[in-house]
């Protein structure tokens, strides 16, 4: 184990944000990577936003990587560089940090509240888990022992768990269930092993009561199942019927009081088609915003033929930001083509200075685009360019990539797609089967060489271009 506290709290805070946005597959290559650029606190609050959003891109929720970093120079700067060391200190001071994620820190780095459960420390693997705890603890539920500060656990399994359990049936991300199940986790946890205790519950989630098509039959805790009671209880009531004498089956899952926070809203009430997969249920999704972007890839003819690409840095807030991309303009729904093309002209025209022909924009395609919240197309256009291009020092930051520099930059995954579309585009022009006469490579139309020696003036590049 790491000896130094801190950078042991470190490292469990990097796992651990890095695992909310993806599988522990992934993580490992970013995590291996990130630890090695920047393997403590101090390193970390030096890096700037873009080295961040370089070793991030691809790993998706940007804001997580910048927040980690502004959540590092905190530390450096007022907290002597010294981790918070407890979960609520944890929570209080570090931005981006929630409840179960200062309580993994706290416990697996500094010991507090027993032994937490780390998915990246310790791999779930099925048929380990200390059943006889869970099962012991969850008949005590009601009767909890007291005094201890040992702590339970809440993820996306436990969740699913604790609800089936007790059928708690109102939104399971509403603030009055989460508080609900922290609650039914603390006190279900066993006081003496609380590590085995978590480990159990999130491993029956993972292997036995998984979301589809939990293994009821095998599950340790059936009994204690109100979800599983009342299966039980229709299926007895269904064979019964079927000899004339149904008895009373009663709503378990209903506690009586009016507007409960915690039970089946009235609109949506137990699916027998369903069973226990009735539980946990989540507030219908907003549909995402729909949004259209016209972008465009400016290439011109770099040393040696390959070709390079004008990227442009975003705002250093608000989505992806501080990322790079091809210049682009969100624009208005229901616009037609022609207009797209010319409201884009004008964009580059005005970031330019100079002319830009609405004709020289070439489609090349759409690019679709699914973030948490938003459904974005990414219409995308072409402008060759006729040498290099000195840009104004004061407009966004821009610079010209190569393909392995555009890589390798700051760029979101849209974007990639974006210059794979274009690189398609390229392909199919360079097919002597399709008959182009431009082959990849080569200079694009009227491109001239930017090796040194050989850059033209801003007036050169701010020439019209010939349509296509
Ligand atoms: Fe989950 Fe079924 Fe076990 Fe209840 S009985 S906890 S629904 S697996």
């Amino acid at each position: 184990m790491e000896p130094d506290a801190d950078r042991r709290g470190y490292a469990v805070w990097v796992s651990e944000i890095m695992l909310q946005q993806t599988q522990v597959a992934t993580v490992i290559d970013y995590y291996n990577r990130w630890m090695q650029k920047w393997p403590t606190l101090q390193a970390l609050a030096q890096a700037s936003l873009e080295e961040v959003n370089e070793l991030w891109a691809g790993l998706g929720y940007y804001s997580r990587g910048k927040r980690l970093q502004e959540a590092a120079r905190k530390v450096v700067s007022e907290l002597a560089g010294r981790m918070p060391r407890t979960a609520e200190d944890l929570q209080k001071l570090l931005p981006g940090v929630g409840r179960y994620t200062a309580g993994a820190i706290a416990s697996i780095s500094y010991g507090q509240l027993g032994l937490w459960v780390g998915l990246m420390c310790v791999p779930l693997h099925p048929g380990s888990t200390p059943a006889p705890f869970f099962v012991w603890s969850i008949s005590q539920y009601g009767n909890p022992s007291s005094g201890s500060q040992a702590t339970g656990v809440v993820d996306g399994n436990v969740i699913r768990v604790l609800c089936r359990l007790r059928c708690i049936g109102a939104d399971s991300s509403s603030p009055a269930v989460i508080e609900q199940l922290w609650d039914m986790a603390n006190v279900l946890v066993d006081k003496s092993r609380p590590g085995d205790f978590n480990q159990a519950l999130m491993e029956l989630g993972a292997t036995v009561c998984v979301p589809k098509a939990p293994l009821c039959g095998e599950c340790p805790v059936k009994q204690h199942c109100q979800a599983w009671r009342r299966v039980e209880k229709e299926l007895a009531f269904t064979s019964q019927k079927l000899f004339g004498n149904p008895p009373k089956v009663p709503d378990v899952e209903d506690c009586g009081v009016g507007d409960c926070p915690l039970c089946p809203p009235a609109t949506e009430p137990w699916d027998s088609s369903l069973g226990v997969t009735n539980f946990p249920r989540k507030a219908a999704k907003k549909p995402p915003r729909v949004m259209r972007t016209a972008t465009c890839v400016l290439e011109r003819g770099g040393c040696h033929g390959a070709p390079e690409y004008l990227i442009v840095q975003r705002p250093s807030s608000g989505l992806l930001a501080g990322l790079w991309e091809f210049p682009s303009l969100p624009l208005a729904q229901d616009l037609q083509k022609e207009r797209e093309r010319e409201e884009l002209a004008d964009h580059l025209q005005a970031w330019m200075g100079r002319p830009v022909a609405a004709k020289g924009l070439r489609f090349i395609g759409e690019v679709i685009h699914i973030f948490s919240h938003i459904h974005q197309t990414y219409v995308v256009y072409s402008l060759p360019l006729d040498g290099d291009v000195t840009l104004d020092p004061a407009l966004s930051p821009s610079r010209w990539v190569t393909e392995n520099e555009f890589h390798a930059s700051a760029v979101s995954t849209a974007m990639k797609k974006v210059l794979k579309v274009h690189e398609k585009q390229r392909r199919q022009e360079s097919s002597p089967v399709k008959g182009s006469k431009r082959k990849r490579g080569a200079k694009a139309q009227g491109a001239g060489s930017t090796c040194p020696g050989t850059q033209l003036s801003l007036h050169a590049f701010l020439r019209a271009p010939t349509a296509p």
